[in-house]
């Protein structure tokens, strides 16, 4: 039998040395590191909007806690805590022990101890909160771009959005070849490493989750020169992406995929044009690239520039959660 507090004993208690308490009283007590701010950070994963009911359930606990370090990582904050809120139509154990696994997993490699939530029967929802520590003033935030700035990106972009719409029966790609963007979209990784290293060299970051426009779009919005915000001027052939883009999608559609695509979950950050050597020393002790892809302009706007050095016409600027 599977009351609430055995499926919790089962799958979501363990050891939590970097607690003072855990899981099982009406809070977990946590001590931060004496002179550290914390970051806390929510995101919500819901069945038929951020997964499928047929996805891995060790794909699912990857992702869900992915998504979450992520928004750390965005920050330069060092993981500390999470609590997961989760709602379950059954208590499945399959599903549950796998679900726990790829939480697990995740949360062990990034020095993550879960030592709450609450869970309750409903539409499948998994809802994490995480807490880090980041040292007064280093945070890497989305309001410290400055005009002359470089922009830049880590890893590869718009494989996630590839690998959703072959996923989703409307791109064909070759097995060999969407294996290539497929982790992309199901087993994410958090740029934790890389965050912690850019502290004191960026100026500001984010996460994409939305898409690299929208969401290069919010440290604009943010960073402001005098009165107005800054803006930025991208290279479209700067950007890092796998070979398969160019192999399957024609141009606008390339375009969409890099610029608007979702769910990379790579980090955008700014650093000034003498960091050029830090922030690549910064990637190379996180074992990630760093690609430099535009820079910060006084004049508010975000343009692309194509090969020829026009504006590329821009279609999207973000994936919107209240869209229907
Ligand atoms: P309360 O009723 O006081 O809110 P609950 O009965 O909901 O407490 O939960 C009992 C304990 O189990 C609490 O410490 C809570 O934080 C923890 N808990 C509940 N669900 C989860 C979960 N999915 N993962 C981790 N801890 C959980
Ligand atoms: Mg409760």
């Amino acid at each position: 039998m599977n009351s609430e507090f055995s499926l919790i004993a089962r799958y979501f208690t363990r050891p939590t040395p970097g607690a003072v308490l855990g899981v099982g009283d009406d809070c977990a007590l946590l001590a931060p590191t004496p002179g550290m701010q914390l970051a806390v950070s929510s995101d919500m994963l819901l069945e038929g909007r951020h997964f499928s009911p047929q996805d891995s359930p060790a794909g699912i606990g990857h992702k869900s806690l992915a998504v979450n370090l992520s928004d750390l990582a965005a920050m330069g904050a060092t993981p500390r805590w999470a609590t997961l809120a989760i709602a379950l139509p059954e208590a499945n154990d399959a599903w549950l022990t796998a679900f726990a696994r790829g939480f697990y997993r995740m949360a062990d490699s990034y020095g993550i101890e879960l030592v709450g939530g609450d869970t309750t029967r409903g539409a499948l929802t998994i809802s994490i909160t995480v807490i880090g520590e980041v040292p007064p003033g280093q945070a890497l935030r989305r309001d410290g771009a400055q005009a002359g700035d470089d922009v830049w990106v880590s890893g590869v972009i718009g494989s996630a959005a590839m690998a959703l719409a072959y996923r989703q029966g409307r791109l064909f790609m070759e097995q060999v070849d969407a294996a290539r963007v497929l982790p992309a979209l199901y087993l994410p990784t958090p740029r934790v490493e890389l965050g912690i290293a850019l502290r004191g060299i960026a100026t500001s970051a984010i996460d994409i989750s939305d898409g690299l426009l929208g969401d290069l779009g919010h440290i604009l919005e943010r960073s402001q020169a005098g009165a107005t915000p800054v803006g930025a001027s991208l290279e479209f052939a700067a950007l890092p992406t796998l070979p398969v883009v160019q192999n399957y999608l024609h141009e606008s559609a390339a375009r969409d995929c890099v610029l608007a695509g979702g769910d990379d979950y790579e980090l955008c950050f700014t650093a000034p044009v003498g960091q050029r050597d830090a922030v690549r020393a910064a990637a190379a002790a996180a074992g990630v690239t760093a690609t430099r892809i535009g820079r910060i302009t006084a004049e508010p706007g975000l343009v692309v520039l194509g090969t020829d050095g026009q504006p590329l016409p821009i279609r999207h600027t973000g994936y919107d959660h209240f869209a229907a």
